[in-house]
């Protein structure tokens, strides 16, 4: 199943009451399956894992729908290449940890300057 036949399915389902529930609401229904993840994961449990991934995925796909952006486009940011260093494997130097957040900012930030990481018009 490709991306976009991914996302049209969740809206055919859960479209109407994800935009009754609102991006809020619906983000926070994301964050909340993101912990049971990490709970699944913290208890090996691999059945879990499989079950909360595609939990978190669907709801991802929620949020993204509610925010207009088209799942198959946002991915295809990773199809190639890393998105910061432009290569495979990524050649990025490791970070610490605490270093994560303040990247994150920079690459959209960079992102948005070179034209990288927007739709298409
Ligand atoms: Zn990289």
């Amino acid at each position: 199943m490709h991306l976009r036949e991914f996302q049209q399915r969740i809206e055919v389902i859960y479209g109407p009451r994800d935009r009754q529930r609102g991006k809020d609401g619906t983000f926070r229904w994301l964050v909340e399956e993101v912990g049971e993840l990490a709970r699944a994961m913290r208890d090996g449990d691999r059945q879990a894992a499989h079950v909360e991934i595609s939990d978190v995925l669907a709801w991802t796909v929620s949020v993204a729908s509610l925010c207009g952006v088209d799942v198959e486009q946002a991915a295809s940011r990773y199809a190639r290449v890393c998105p910061k260093c432009h290569h495979t494997p990524c050649g990025c130097a490791p970070e610490p940890r605490s270093n994560r957040r303040a990247r994150r900012r920079q690459t959209a930030t960079s992102s948005r300057r070179l034209g990288r990481g927007e739709p298409p018009a």
